[in-house]
């Protein structure tokens, strides 16, 4: 089985050793020059890696290729050609050359630009991004060759999530080295960004899905009350995997390790029917573009296990929702780890200086971080007592904390705390060394041990914005510290001297206590840490003079593509709020008003009969539910009328922005107005009447 996997793992790539294979020696070198050190591509070059990238995909079956990329709409988007040319005599031949590989001209007028469309061409680029390897896809249609690739428009503005990410990544790079030479590391050419993200997701059976609306429509219900049993056992988290769970888990692992996917850890998460998976970390790119296909194989594999998969942020009120914890870190080309501590990280100043760099990024663009991880479901849980609150906030750990003090006291550092043997009690038992630090799972952005975890994203979304932010905060920080440190005389004075500055003045980003407690949001107040409640509160921060700066000095993004994207993220909450108030009014409409009527006429039968059979006989039973449901029912068509009525008030010529606020403050809230009378329909409605699956039959039921 082992063998098999590792002859299994990477066959459906065009990775690094079929390049090797397949390319005449100088050519494979030209491009792994363009990868690794991003110099330009010779247009030669990609005449002969087409070729041989073709003759290897239609060798494995292939009649098409597409160009796969990443538009502002959260899912990857392709348009299948085919390898098929005609020759001057009418021959049919399969052909694919350097320009079909390196560009593509998708029509860009059907994919969000945010505005950016009324003043530019419709006309939209994708561009080979030799980068993240190109790999092969089965389905009905047959194989594809999928050709990772970058969306521009016609003047080059980006429209899609890889490219600001690809840029952001060079800035850092080019100012972490900026960084490093400074203490003397002249061998480091490029400094790569590195992500793990692990991804949180529910499993619940095909057949009951397809009964609701909701779950179709939006991806979340839209009612629902809990079960009597609900998540308070905590017996679901590391639990026993289930048969039908453990045959997709095994089918999903193939298909990925296929795909060059490294899945490596997965288990029950503590909501019932929630699981996660987490691969090895790779380069932000490629681990952008595999969680991407991650998410699309879950949804494909659960099909042929009859399962589906929710990638939702919140499917179900009152249990545990899903995000996905993006780790991430810096590797020098030569193969260290900026954030790894070392033995004695107290006297490691190049490590407390980056790791300083990155308190003060995430201290000075908290809001911009809080909105990367913003979409309409995060806001159902980023401040709810299961995922981080909506305040950003930093846990370093005790050994990094003791060390700070330290620096900010003395000006240097002379100890450090280690971690201590662990005593099980049990002398058969091996001794486990402790790390020095314990985890804090409340925090939204931890350093845990060589790398920060930023836990605010959400599940359904891409992670590129997010490292984009990261990537770009910290490459700003590394700039300034550049500049005030390059040409000094006393080097490690400056240096001191910068790192007790940076920290003193960015410590207030720090905090290990409990982050679910409403003390915590006092007192990050009384700190002046933002607290941005929404998605809606927090799209602003993409437009501020800060945000304008810090991108536009970078080249991630001009100020013309962020207020594009602010107004991209404003529609899409809007979209996103209507369709699923729509949802309710029909399903409470066309489903649940018409089941309850239905109940009650079967309870004032029997009211009816029972009398007639026997009178004097007691039906206060069936009269007090009688007279609950009617009086439920009642709440619920007037709760229903005033949806209807709200929504069709929401005006389409105010800005994006107007229109995003008014279903926040308006639509959202008599949306939950309507979920209350029909949830407590719920409860007293007969099974047999109520018209969709509950909670416990999707939760329990698999
Ligand atoms: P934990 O359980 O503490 O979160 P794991 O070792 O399980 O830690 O790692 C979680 C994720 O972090 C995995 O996807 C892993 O590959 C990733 N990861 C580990 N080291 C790094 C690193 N240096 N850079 C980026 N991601 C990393
Ligand atoms: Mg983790």
């Amino acid at each position: 089985m082992t063998d098999k996997i590792t002859d299994l793992f990477g066959i459906d790539v065009f990775n690094d050793s079929t390049m090797k294979e397949r390319l005449p020696k100088k050519i494979y070198e030209a491009l792994r020059k363009t990868i690794e050190k991003g110099e330009e591509l010779d247009s030669n070059v990609a005449e002969i890696v087409a070729n041989a990238m073709k003759d290897w995909a239609i060798g494995r079956g292939a009649t098409h290729y597409t160009h796969w990329f990443h538009p502002m709409t959260g899912v990857t988007a392709e348009k299948h050609d085919s390898f098929i040319h005609f020759t001057e005599d009418g021959e049919v031949i399969m052909e694919f050359s350097g320009k079909e590989l390196i560009k593509g001209e998708p029509d860009a007028s059907s994919f969000p630009s945010g505005g950016l469309r009324a003043t530019f061409e419709a006309r939209g680029y994708t561009a080979w991004d030799c980068t993240s390897p190109a790999f092969l896809r089965e389905d009905a249609a047959g194989v594809t060759l999928y050709i990772p690739t970058a969306f521009c428009s016609y003047t080059g503005e980006s429209l899609d999530m890889k490219t600001p990410l690809l840029r952001s990544m060079e800035a850092l790079s080019n100012q972490a080295v900026r960084v490093l030479r400074l203490f003397g590391n002249e061998d480091v050419k490029k400094v790569n960004v590195t992500v793990g993200p692990e991804q949180e997701y529910f499993l619940i059976d095909k057949n009951k899905y397809l009964q609701r609306d909701d779950l179709i429509f939006t991806g979340r219900t839209l009612f629902g009350s809990m079960p009597p049993k609900g998540q308070e056992m905590d017996d679901h988290y590391f639990g026993n995997i289930k048969e039908r769970v453990a045959s997709f888990m095994k089918e999903l692992n193939i298909e990925l390790w296929k795909l060059g996917v490294t899945a490596k850890t997965q288990h029950n998460e503590t909501a019932p029917a929630q699981h996660e998976l987490a691969p090895i970390f790779s380069t932000a790119n490629i681990a952008t573009d595999h969680n991407q296909l991650v998410m699309e194989t879950m949804k494909k594999i659960a099909n042929r296990h009859n399962l589906a998969c929710l990638l939702h942020e919140k499917p179900f009120e009152g249990v545990n929702g899903s995000g996905k914890h993006n780790n991430w870190s810096l590797v020098t080309d030569t193969g260290v780890n900026l954030f790894n501590p070392t033995k004695k990280p107290h006297e490691n100043i190049q490590f407390l200086l980056f790791f300083a760099a990155v308190l003060k990024a995430v201290d000075l663009h908290a809001d911009i971080l809080r909105l990367s991880a913003a979409n309409p479901g995060n806001d159902h849980r980023l401040g709810g007592h299961e995922a981080p609150p909506a305040i950003i906030s930093v846990f370093i750990g005790t050994q990094i904390e003791d060390i700070l003090a330290q620096l900010v006291k003395n000006g240097h550092a002379t100890s450090c705390q280690e971690g201590e043997r662990l005593n099980i009690g049990v002398h058969t038992l091996p001794w486990l060394k402790k790390d020095a630090a314990d985890r804090n799972r409340t925090s939204p952005f931890a350093f845990t041990g060589n790398k920060f975890e930023f836990r605010m994203v959400a599940s359904s979304m891409s992670i590129a914005f997010a490292n984009t932010v990261m990537n770009t905060a910290v490459a700003d920080v590394l700039s300034d510290m550049a500049d005030s440190l390059e040409g000094v005389k006393d080097f490690d004075m400056a240096v001191a001297e910068l790192l007790k500055d940076t920290i003193i003045k960015h410590q207030k980003i720090i905090y290990s206590g409990n982050g679910y407690s409403d003390l915590w949001v006092e007192e990050a107040e009384k700190r002046g840490l933002p607290n941005l409640k929404s998605m809606v509160e927090a799209v602003p921060a993409a437009i501020t003079d800060k945000a304008i700066d810090l991108f536009g000095k970078h080249n991630v993004f001009s100020e013309v593509e962020l207020h594009s994207r602010s107004e991209i993220l404003y529609s899409s909450y809007s979209k996103t709020i209507n369709i699923e108030a729509k949802t309710m009014i029909s399903m409470t409409n066309l489903k649940y008003i018409p089941s309850v009527i239905k109940y009650t006429s079967m309870l004032a039968d029997s009211i009816n009969s029972v009398k007639k059979a026997l009178p004097g006989a007691d039906i206060s039973v069936q009269t007090e539910l009688l007279s609950k449901a009617s009086s439920l029912l009642k709440d619920s068509k007037v709760a229903v009328y005033n949806l209807e009525e709200i929504l069709s008030k929401a005006c389409s010529k105010c800005t994006e922005c107007e229109k995003a606020n008014y279903y926040k403050d308006k639509v959202f809230p008599a949306m939950d107005k309507l979920r209350v009378p029909i949830d407590e329909l719920e409860k007293i409605v007969s099974k047999e009447f109520w018209p969709v699956p509950t909670y416990g039959d999707l939760l329990f039921e698999i």
